[in-house]
């Protein structure tokens, strides 16, 4: 069952979210060659759980033993965090945040370069962030849930990336993940309708390489079939009357009005 959410619950997720924002703007200052992915893992909790009544949503969730999942290069998603898992200069590392706030859900992801990358590994980057920006853009009330796998597939087409299709954003909200499936490959006019009151986990993630994916015998660990670097971005997106808002962002500042570009 897909549940419509009230501008009052979105507003709650929207204040969970701000955390996992706050985050992920501060993680940049933290990640560094020599590292270890517990580190990081130890930082997110601290700072999740140092505002009140806050938890992060994946600690425990289905048996998931970090608190968020790190996952470096060729790791697509559900990496565990480890002491002995240590940063190094030229890795991409995504992180991947939920947080529970007053019983209430969201889950953001993003993808970061350790020190200098080369020049493929930032392409990957640039162009996964730029498939979620148009996936969000995607997600607006009497379109369909293909139109938004729609928009990934138009931003990959020629750069030779693979899109991770056996992985899909999903419904948020009481829980993590709810319904309904958000694949990242889509046809347009396709899928379940777009209501407003809709919240979804939009992530899309794409392979330098091909699109084919294992779990490792952690039972955890997603790579690429072929080794190749895969990046991942997500934000939780409500759906409203005024067209998609991103829960997972910090909110405006007061006055700074609304970006014109
Ligand atoms: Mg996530
Ligand atoms: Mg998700």
């Amino acid at each position: 069952m897909i549940h419509l959410r009230t501008a009052e619950e979105m507003d709650v997720m929207a204040r969970g979210g701000a955390i996992i924002a706050g985050l992920l703007e501060e993680l940049p200052a933290h990640i560094r060659p020599g590292i270890s992915t517990a580190s990081i893992d130890a930082f997110c909790e601290r700072y999740i759980t140092s505002h009140e009544g806050a938890v992060p949503a994946f600690k425990g969730l289905y048996g998931f033993a970090g608190s968020v999942c790190i996952s470096l290069n060729q790791e697509v998603v559900h990496g565990i965090p480890s002491p002995k898992r240590i940063l190094v200069e030229g890795d991409i590392v995504s992180v991947d945040v939920g947080v529970r706030l007053d019983g209430w859900c969201s889950d953001s992801a993003w993808t970061y370069p350790v020190g200098e990358v080369s020049e493929a590994a930032n392409a990957l980057l640039r162009v996964t962030e730029r498939a979620l920006d148009a996936a969000v853009e995607a997600a607006v009330a009497g379109r369909h849930v293909g139109d938004i796998g729609a928009a990934v597939v138009k931003t990959v087409e020629g750069t030779g990336y693979g899109i991770i299709k056996e992985l899909v954003g999903h419904g948020v909200g009481r829980d993590v993940h709810e319904e309904p499936q958000v694949p990242n490959i889509g046809r347009p006019g396709h899928g379940p309708l777009l209501r407003v009151g809709m919240v979804l986990a939009i992530e899309p993630m794409l392979s330098a390489g091909s699109p084919g994916i294992r779990t490792l015998r952690d039972g955890w660990t997603v790579v690429t079939v072929d080794g190749a670097l895969t990046a991942h971005f997500e934000h939780t997106v409500g759906i409203t009357a005024q067209g998609p808002l991103i829960l997972t962002a910090l909110p405006r500042p007061v006055g700074a009005g609304s970006r014109s570009e």
